[in-house]
């Protein structure tokens, strides 16, 4: 395969963009070869983005009908949202929402998703239905259980075991597009010995975990409650944060938990618009350094719109970041997938690395090169602009349309299974679940 006469963006961090034809062998981008050729006159060919942090889920809440009290506060949001929500979904639900999140991920040029899953009613095996879902879309993946105590220690346990379930099975068969993080919620919802199972989980299977980390003040206060050390530190004590650790928000992080941050070297998944929406603070940027990436929280998975939502956001505080800061980011989620996939090119276009690309059709109104792309990422590009769109080597998307899938019946099975969730919600009531620290 060869895509020719486009302007490549080979690197996102550091920039590199070069106008060459782009070659395609064996599911990697190659210094030469011949085959098919896709005309990319005037497109961009971008790296594939990566959305650190997602729950597929929510892809079946848009617009629901919402019968409680007005949530008043973080906590109420998931009391009254989205723990009754994923209490609700079945298998089917899943599939469902897994396949209609990967298409609009595809669609936007998003070609790995990290998600963090829950389905309290439908535990065993919902990774691999999301896994087989996002496969047969041609979208990359790493998946986890969000595993918790709120729903009781049997879903507990069942969570810690469908992590490792999964990872097993995926460290032996090596999937192409999937592989596995360990998840777990939150430091709140966690008893110490679900927290010491997780880490063990990630320990014997030598991944990271994933879990959200002071996302709101409630994690912190509870951590201090009950187990007298913030949330960060109570992690690294139960040997659950090192360079594999996935923290999800981290905006209620203290000084010296954003210096224990940078010691061990985690990844940190900034969620701009969802922590806008959830009005729970802003995130230090500045004090969190390089292992930031983007995610979504599960807010789809367009990463341009991500990208720039956070962007102007942090310009607001004026701390003076230049347009290359959100290319720096997305470039972040790439590594951060490139070490799940023990693929370190991963992200990039040069010879070698996993071919997953975007070409942008995009009729630039202003010279386009190296200096000035930042600048046309943040004022001009969009998802509107991705026209194909490949993930190793395989083109999914060809001229705004999925090959694998109709986009239209992926659409109308997902409305029949969102309608028959909302339906079962109506049954449920606000979670009971209270963070212990938050009672005393
Ligand atoms: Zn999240």
């Amino acid at each position: 395969m060869i895509l020719t006469g486009a302007t490549v963006v080979a690197s996102l961090d550091p920039l590199r963009v070069v106008e060459a034809d782009l070659h395609v062998a064996d599911g990697r981008v190659a210094r030469e070869g011949g085959g098919a050729r896709r005309d990319c006159s005037g497109c961009l060919v971008v790296p594939g983005n990566t959305c650190a942090h997602t729950h597929l889920y929510s892809a079946l809440a848009r617009g629901m009908p919402y019968r409680l009290e007005p949530p008043e506060s973080f906590l109420q949001i998931l009391q009254r949202v989205w723990w009754r929500l994923d209490r609700a979904l079945d298998e089917e639900g899943v599939r469902a929402s897994a396949l209609v999140g990967g298409m609009e991920a595809l669609l936007a040029g998003t070609t790995t998703l990290v998600d963090h899953h829950a389905s309290p009613s439908a535990i065993d095996g919902s990774l691999d239905v999301i896994e087989e879902a996002l496969a047969s879309l041609g979208v990359r993946c790493v998946l986890c259980y969000e595993t918790s105590d709120r729903d009781g220690p049997e879903r507990a346990q069942a969570g810690v075991a469908e992590n490792r379930r999964f990872a097993e099975r995926v460290r032996r068969e090596q999937p192409a597009l999937a592989r596995a993080l360990i998840g777990a919620h939150a430091s709140f919802t966690l008893s110490d010995e679900t927290l010491a199972a997780c880490a063990d989980a990630a320990s014997a299977l030598d991944l990271g975990l994933h879990v959200h980390a002071a996302e709101d003040a409630v994690d912190e206060r509870d951590a201090v409650a009950l187990h007298g050390r913030r949330v960060a530190s109570r992690l690294a004590e139960a040997g659950a944060l090192d360079e594999r650790t996935l923290l999800a928000h981290g905006v209620h992080l203290d000084d010296d938990e954003i210096a224990l941050v940078g010691e061990t070297g985690a990844w940190l998944a900034h969620n701009a618009r969802s922590n806008m929406n959830n009005a729970i603070g802003r995130a230090r940027l500045d004090a969190l350094g390089r292992r930031v990436a983007l995610g979504t929280d599960g807010i789809g998975s367009d990463m341009f719109e991500e990208s720039r939502a956070a962007y102007f956001r942090l310009r607001e505080d004026g701390g003076g970041e230049g347009p290359d800061w959100p290319l720096q980011r997305l470039a972040q989620g790439s590594r951060l997938a490139a070490s799940v996939f023990g693929e370190p090119q991963l992200g990039a276009l040069e010879p070698g690395a996993p071919a997953d690309l975007a070409v942008l059709d995009y009729a630039a109104p202003a010279p386009l090169h190296e200096g000035s792309f930042p600048g046309h990422w943040v004022f001009g590009l969009s998802s509107r602009t991705v026209r194909d769109v490949m993930v190793a080597g395989e083109w999914v998307v060809l001229d705004r349309r999925l090959t694998r899938a109709d986009e239209q019946e992926l659409a109308a099975a997902a409305r029949i299974q969102a309608g028959r969730l909302w339906e079962r919600l109506d049954a449920i009531g606000q979670h009971e679940f209270e963070p212990r620290g938050e009672r005393r």
